[in-house]
């Protein structure tokens, strides 16, 4: 084993939330490593020619490399689990800046009633709303105590959007569901599409509320903390699963990284892959054990490990590093390690076909969209309707590629539309006619809620490991008569939106498709290392340090209780950005290993 000097910090890879704690640890003058499983990249010159589908999203020349480590699936304890061998429900980064390279940077921040879930709908609707088996709790962390690091976060970045609620007050053309900003977003939202404008339409004639998505793209020029003036959005359409070629879009590598490399006090080790945390005789991590590029083993030594390699990396980190003080994984005395296991409904209820009409929509990105939160988390009343939780509805933002638009163009209805299995048939004269119309189609998608239940877990699987012969992670899950009669109410509301864009062919989705890992199904999985009050009821505190070993801390959306239907990042990074000034106000570093309070 070679073993390398002390530091003060060591990470699990260099993703978001490990940028965002090197470049604020590093200003303090403390050390950090970063063990970064890919490799380097950066904007110039990797991301210059990046303009290939077939490389970045068929062959997903970005993610996390499956054929070394894979995750099993099993809807429940009934059934045999099997490993993902090809990519579908979820698409992690590997390299320097992991996910939040390819990521789409749509950026909500949740609800206030995201953070109190449990005591608000308890308060509201009394204990019988609540779905049979579930497990929902509060966060040990409100939106008023992360609302300074939303803003800081946004500011640090550069962020674009409409304000809909600016100190309590409801602003026009914004979202008016948000909870209150102390400041309006930086910069104006980013250019709205034509399919977008149709979908505003029709929705506010309904009476709602529509308005263009909040980004990490910048919609124009900005000079981000690191003092260099970044370029906007040139709505190239090459977006997720792509490196931004103009550094739009915002990421760990556009500031953070680059100004905790400049301090000259932060490394990281690429093409290293973390296997272990080891521990001392009293529980507190001394570091952490990989495989380097060698193919040997290395231990980094350090004071406090951030275990910040994404949800389930990180949840399977924690169960893999057993020792006599922590024999069942770190964090897992009282069998709270795995629990809470959440993911996200993504799907599409409603598709219309428009002949005769142009969207455009080879350009834009993920958020150049128009969205509603009229059916959000508890923003409408659920007073008898059978389901707690909400959805956002937007319309197609764009975004479209040659190869997967071919491939996502819905089924035509009529003779020879159809193989025997009833797939849509890609070939013949019903396939060319349907791809004639390729930029005539606006689907309308749903991102709704994921509420936490007693049978949905993370565990270690017992038949199939990784390349060095370890357990995979297990994922049981499915989504239960909550989330299908959740999917339903709001299919139905987006499928009246669909009726008053008034579209010449229309293929409807009213029912939700069973939950599997074989289609995408956003990367926003959560859970499984929660944080809450005390340790009974999670892994870690509200700082994400894990109770029985407070020198490791987790990040990311590991610590969710429970997932809204929005994208997770803005509270991942809030939630970085409240642990990291706890850490400097209470001068953590003077004696690592204490709870913060
Ligand atoms: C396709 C896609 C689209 C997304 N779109 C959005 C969006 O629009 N809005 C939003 O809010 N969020 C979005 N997300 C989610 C967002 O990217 C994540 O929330 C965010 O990146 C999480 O930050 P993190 O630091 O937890 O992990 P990451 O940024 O993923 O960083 C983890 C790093 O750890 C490394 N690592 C993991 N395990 C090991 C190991 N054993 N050894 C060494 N290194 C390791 C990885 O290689 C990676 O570089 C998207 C994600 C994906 C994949």
């Amino acid at each position: 084993m070679i073993e390398h000097p002390e530091v003060d910090v060591v990470t699990v890879g260099a993703g978001w939330t490990a940028g965002i704690a090197a470049q604020q640890l590093t200003a303090q003058g403390l050390t950090v490593v970063s063990i970064e499983k890919g490799r380097a990249q950066w904007t110039w010159p990797d991301f210059a020619h990046n303009h290939d589908e077939l490389r970045f999203t068929a062959r997903h020349e970005l993610m996390h490399e499956i054929e070394r480590e894979t995750w099993t699936w099993r809807p429940n304890d009934r059934m045999p689990s099997l490993p993902m061998r090809q990519y579908g429900a979820f698409h992690p980064g590997s390299n320097v800046g992991g996910a939040g390279v390819h990521w789409s940077a749509v950026m909500w921040r949740f609800l206030p009633t995201d953070f109190d879930y449990l005591s608000h709908h308890t308060e509201r609707y009394g204990r019988d709303l609540l779905p049979d088996g579930h497990s929902n709790q509060d966060w040990p962390v409100g939106y008023d105590e992360l609302e300074p690091h939303f803003t800081q976060f946004e500011v640090d970045t550069g962020m674009s959007g409409q304000t809909g609620n600016l100190n309590g007050e409801i602003l026009e053309g914004g979202n008016p569901y948000e909870g209150p900003r102390s400041r309006p977003y930086p910069l104006p939202p980013l250019a709205p599409t034509r399919a977008g404008l149709r979908f505003a339409e029709a929705a506010e004639a309904l009476g709602y509320t529509p308005f263009v998505q909040p980004s990490s793209i910048l919609s124009e020029g900005y000079t981000d903390m690191s003092g260099e003036p970044r370029a906007g959005c040139v709505y190239c359409g090459f977006c997720t699963r792509y490196g931004c070629h103009v550094d739009a879009k915002s990421s760990a590598l556009t500031a953070h990284i680059p100004m905790a490399l400049d301090t000259g006090r932060y490394e990281i080790r690429t093409r290293c892959y973390v296997t272990r945390i080891p521990v001392d005789d009293t529980g507190l991590a001394t570091g952490i054990e990989y495989l380097g590029p060698d193919g040997r083993e290395h231990f980094q030594p350090a004071r406090t490990v951030l275990v910040s390699g994404y949800t389930m990396s990180n949840v399977r980190l924690l169960m893999l590093s057993t020792s006599d003080a922590h024999p069942d994984g770190i964090g897992n005395a009282r069998g709270q390690l795995g629990r809470n296991a959440t993911h996200q409904i993504w799907q599409q209820p409603t598709i219309g076909r428009f002949d005769g009409e142009r969207f455009n929509t080879y350009m834009g990105n993920t958020s150049t969209s128009h969205a509603i939160y009229d059916f959000a988390g508890d923003v409408f009343d659920h007073s008898g309707l059978g389901f707690i939780g909400g959805g956002q509805l937007f319309a197609d933002a764009g975004e479209r590629l040659p190869i997967g638009t071919v491939e996502g163009i819905p089924t035509a209805q009529g003779e020879g539309a159809e193989t025997a299995d009833g797939e849509p048939r890609e070939w013949g004269q019903a396939f060319k006619d349907r791809i004639r119309h390729w930029d005539s189609y606006i689907p309308i998608t749903m991102q709704a809620e994921s509420p936490a239940y007693e049978f949905n877990r993370f565990d270690l699987d017992p038949t199939y490991t990784d390349f060095l012969g370890r357990p995979l992670l297990r994922i049981t899950f499915d989504w239960t008569d909550n989330e299908r009669r959740m999917y339903a109410f709001i299919a139905e509301r987006a499928m009246e939106i669909m009726d008053r864009m008034q579209p010449t062919a229309r293929v409807d989705n009213p029912e939700i498709e069973p939950y599997n890992v074989v289609d995408y199904q956003s990367t926003h999985i959560q859970g499984g290392a929660i944080m809450g009050t005390d340790p009974s009821n999670s892994v870690t505190n509200r700082y994400g340090q894990v109770w029985d070993a407070p020198n490791v801390v987790v990040t990311g959306a590991a610590l969710f209780p429970q997932n809204p239907g929005a994208n997770p990042t803005a509270t991942v990074n809030a939630l970085m950005y409240h642990t990291l000034e706890a850490m400097r106000e209470q001068n953590y570093f003077r004696a690592p290993g204490e709870l913060l309070s």
